[in-house]
């Protein structure tokens, strides 16, 4: 476990088994869900969607509680009036931003997302946006990305916000220079304090966290800038920051002890920082992590594991899984697959491993009945129907939103794993207990 890890994606991916790719029924979220971490994060941007009642009502359910908040998104609801044609779609939105910036002053960046029903009438977002933004600009930016579920899964709208946030910045640039690193990926702010501590230890300067956490936080990118992403889902960030002339360092994504120091290795690397010094600014937070990762360890030491597709996280949950955790892994399921970013995931798994890419819900649900895991992480909707089959399963949806990066948060990550198992542990100790 204390052996440093490969931080090159060269490797190729010829331990896992060949892809499995299905179409077919899908269970998982859209885009849109990604707003309810992005609106956290950027406090100073409302996201308003542009869709149906479909949409507001998922993003009502996804948010939870969070509704009650007066949170930072919303709906402009499409009516028939405006599906037949019998209306201006562009008058329209155009009321409903002048209402919500007269209601909401504060709000510096407004960013419109497309939805299914407004991407089937083709209405043109991108248009509307650079319409607003020559009204509003410069005390109210607006930009647009699309959520919809016809071009989106889960995560997949994050990256496009990131993407949409890269081509603005050309029109916004920083006061300073060029940014020497740009670290791409939506983190908790805990976590990037983490990582900023470490990145000043480290000597590096100039260092932007894409998305910022206010709007108006600038960024100029060069071909000086090389950035590292924190997130795996992010192809279409990774193609606009390299279509400014920033390259990418190559690395494994942050979760887990081995995970985070191969980061984190091949950042300081990167920029001419000597192994020694590294280890020395590292060892304590890497030993700390160790320490809280053995904790749960016994309890996912030598499990099955199968992962349902969710947020492109699977291979690099996967590997940690494995890698610092001992589990084994049945199959993991991926909405979509990098095959470049996640390359060196692969590359640290065992032979065979099944990888499946997309989805055709009812058979990968048949191949995990058949299979017989221990542990199986799935989204909300399959959750129950196999608990009540008497398998154990574990939410993924929480590892979009609880902060699982980094060494400081390595414990947390393995008890998300474990909790499921310690329950279940507990409820048939007690229910041997009531049967004696
Ligand atoms: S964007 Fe599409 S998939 Fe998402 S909630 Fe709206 S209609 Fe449903």
């Amino acid at each position: 476990m204390n052996q440093p890890l490969p931080t090159s994606c060269a490797t190729p991916p010829a331990a896992t088994a060949a892809t499995i790719r299905q179409r077919g029924q899908h269970e998982v979220f859209c885009g849109l869900t990604s707003i309810i971490w992005l609106h956290r994060k950027v406090q100073d941007a409302f996201f308003l969607v542009v869709g149906s009642r479909t949409c507001a009502h998922l993003m009502q359910s996804a948010a939870g509680v969070m509704i009650f908040s007066e949170p930072r998104f919303a709906t402009a609801i499409m009516e028939e009036r405006d599906l037949a044609g019998m209306a201006d779609m562009h008058d329209e939105l155009d009321q409903v931003v002048a209402r919500l910036l007269e209601r909401r002053p504060d709000i510096r960046m407004l960013v419109l997302v497309g939805s299914c029903p407004s991407e089937v009438i083709k209405l043109d977002l991108n248009r509307a946006a650079g319409r607003l933004n020559a009204h509003y600009a410069p005390r109210h930016r607006v930009i647009a990305y699309s959520g919809s579920g016809i071009e989106t899964t889960f995560t997949q709208g994050e990256d496009n916000f990131l993407a949409a946030l890269v081509q603005d910045q050309a029109t916004r640039p920083a006061k300073s220079g060029a940014a020497r690193l740009v670290v791409a990926g939506c983190l908790a702010d805990v976590v990037e304090d983490q990582f900023s501590r470490l990145f000043s230890a480290f000597g590096l300067s100039d260092v932007v966290f894409l998305p910022g956490r206010h709007a108006t936080d600038g960024l100029t990118i060069d071909s000086n800038t090389r950035y590292v992403l924190a997130q795996p889902y992010l192809g279409a960030t990774a193609a606009a920051l390299e279509s400014r002339g920033a390259t990418r360092i190559d690395a494994i994504f942050p979760l887990g002890t081995e995970g985070t120091t191969a980061w984190l290795w091949a950042i300081a690397s990167a920029f001419g920082i000597d192994r020694a010094r590294f280890d020395g600014i590292v060892d304590q937070p890497r030993r700390r992590a160790e320490q809280a990762i053995s904790h749960y360890r016994p309890w996912i030491d030598g499990k099955r594991v199968f992962l349902f597709p969710d947020s492109q996280m699977e291979p690099s949950l996967a590997r940690y899984l494995h890698q610092e955790l001992g589990a084994e892994i049945v199959e993991i399921g991926s909405p979509y697959l990098h095959r470049e970013h996640v390359a060196g995931e692969l590359a640290l798994l065992p032979p065979g491993v099944a990888i499946s890419e997309g989805q055709d819900v009812d058979i990968q649900i048949d191949r995990c009945r058949q299979a017989n895991p221990d542990l199986i992480v799935c989204g909300l909707g399959l959750a129950n129907p196999f608990e009540a089959e008497g398998r154990i399963t574990k939410w993924s949806i929480e590892f979009a939103f609880t902060p699982i990066q980094g060494y400081e948060q390595a414990g947390d990550l393995a008890e998300l794993f474990a909790r499921p198992l310690m329950r279940n542990s507990i409820l048939t100790g007690r229910n041997r207990e009531a049967a004696q």
